[in-house]
C-alpha cells in the first residue's frame, strides 16, 4: 500500500475516533510476552504477520509457518525490520507429519512453545451446489483439519513440559451465522469454534487457555484478490459494517495480543468477535430503516 494511501486509512480512522491511533500502537506498555515462543501458522502475509509482529514486538520469539518461502522471506524481513526475534519454517498444516516437524523445528530453536495461533487458511466463493469434494476437503483440510492437527501436536508439547500455554484460532464472524457462498470455509471456522470451546474444558487442567477470535472485513490483500476484487464489492461491504470502515490487521492482532496476555488469565473457551458489529448487523426487524419510527412515547 503507498504511503499516501496508508495516510488517507489513518486519517479515515481518526476522524472517525481520534484515539485510534493509540490504540493500535501502544495496547501494552511493557514486553509481557518476554520469554516465551509463539508459533502463528501463516505468519507471513496479512493478519497472521500483524499478529506475528504484535507478539515479537511483545518480546515473544516468533516462528512463521506456511507453505510459500516467498511469503514467508517476506515475512521474515517485516519482522526483522520491526527488531523481533523470529524463524520461518515451511508447513503445510493439511499434513500432520509437517504439523509434527514446524514443532520440532520450533523446539529446536527455541526450546519451548508457549502460544499457538491458528491463522492459516484458504477460502473462495462457490455455490453449494457447485462446490466439488476436493474443493470442500481444501478448505476443511487447511481449516478445521490443520488446527486440529497444530492444537494437537503443540497442546502435547505444552503439557508433556507440564502445562500452561495459550492456543487462539483465527475463526471469521459468520461463524455465528453461517455464510452463503462459502460453505466450506462456515463449516470449517464453526468446526474450529467447537475445537476452541472444547479444549477450553479438556486442557484447563493442564492451564493451557484455547480461545478464538472471530475478525469481519479486515484490510487484507491476500484475502482481497479471492473473496473481494472490485470497489464495488469493497462499498457493498462496507455498507454492511455499523461501524462503517473495514477494520485493520492490526485490530486482529491486538485482540490476539490481549488474549494471549496475562491480562487474559481467566478467559478460556471465549471467542472475540473483531467485526465493527457487523454480524448483529441492523436486528432482525432492521425497525430504524422502516421509516416508521414512532415520534412519541405510546399512550402520549
Ligand atoms: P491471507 O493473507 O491469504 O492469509 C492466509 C495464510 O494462510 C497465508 O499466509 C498462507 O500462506 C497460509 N496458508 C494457506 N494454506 C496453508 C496451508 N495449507 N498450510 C500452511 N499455511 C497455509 O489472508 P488473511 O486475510 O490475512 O487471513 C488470515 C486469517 O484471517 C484466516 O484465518 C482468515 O480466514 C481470517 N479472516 C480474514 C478476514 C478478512 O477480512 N481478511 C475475515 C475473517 C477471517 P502460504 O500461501 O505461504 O501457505
Amino acid at each position: 500500500m503507498s504511503n499516501a494511501a496508508i495516510d488517507d486509512r489513518r486519517s479515515i480512522q481518526k476522524s472517525y475516533h481520534p484515539h485510534v491511533g493509540v490504540h493500535l500502537r501502544d495496547m501494552f506498555a511493557a514486553r509481557v510476552l518476554d520469554g516465551q515462543t509463539a508459533v502463528v501458522t501463516g505468519g507471513g502475509t496479512g493478519i497472521g504477520l500483524a499478529i506475528a509482529r504484535a507478539l515479537g514486538r511483545q518480546g515473544a520469539r516468533i516462528v512463521i509457518a506456511s507453505r510459500s518461502q516467498e511469503h514467508l522471506d517476506a515475512g521474515m524481513e517485516a519482522l526483522r525490520e520491526s527488531g523481533c526475534e523470529s524463524i520461518a519454517v515451511s508447513v503445510d498444516v493439511r499434513q500432520p507429519g509437517d504439523v509434527d516437524a514446524m514443532v520440532a523445528r520450533a523446539l529446536e530453536a527455541f526450546g519451548r512453545i508457549d502460544i499457538l495461533v491458528n491463522n492459516a487458511a484458504g477460502n473462495f466463493i462457490c455455490r453449494a451446489e457447485d462446490l466439488t469434494p476436493n474443493g470442500w476437503n481444501a478448505v476443511i483440510g487447511i481449516v478445521l483439519n490443520g488446527s486440529f492437527y497444530c492444537s494437537r501436536a503443540v497442546g502435547r508439547h505444552m503439557i508433556s513440559r507440564g502445562g500452561a500455554g495459550s492456543i487462539v484460532s483465527i475463526l471469521a464472524n459468520y461463524a455465528w451465522t453461517g455464510s452463503a457462498g462459502t460453505i466450506h470455509s462456515a463449516s470449517a471456522k464453526a468446526g474450529v469454534m467447537a475445537m476452541t470451546q472444547t479444549l477450553a474444558v479438556e486442557w484447563a487442567r493442564h492451564r493451557i487457555r484455547v480461545n478464538a477470535v472471530a475478525p469481519g472485513p479486515i484490510e487484507s490483500p491476500g484475502a482481497a484478490r479471492q473473496l473481494w476484487p472490485t470497489d464495488d464489492a469493497v462499498n457493498r461491504i462496507t455498507k454492511t459494517v455499523p461501524l462503517a470502515r473495514w477494520g485493520t490487521a492490526e485490530e486482529v492482532a491486538n485482540a490476539v495480543l490481549f488474549l494471549v496476555s496475562p491480562h487474559a488469565a481467566y478467559v478460556t473457551g471465549e471467542v472475540l468477535t473483531v467485526d465493527g458489529g457487523q454480524w448483529l448487523g441492523r436486528g432482525t426487524f432492521g425497525f430504524l430503516d422502516l421509516g416508521t419510527t414512532p415520534t412519541s412515547e405510546p399512550g402520549s
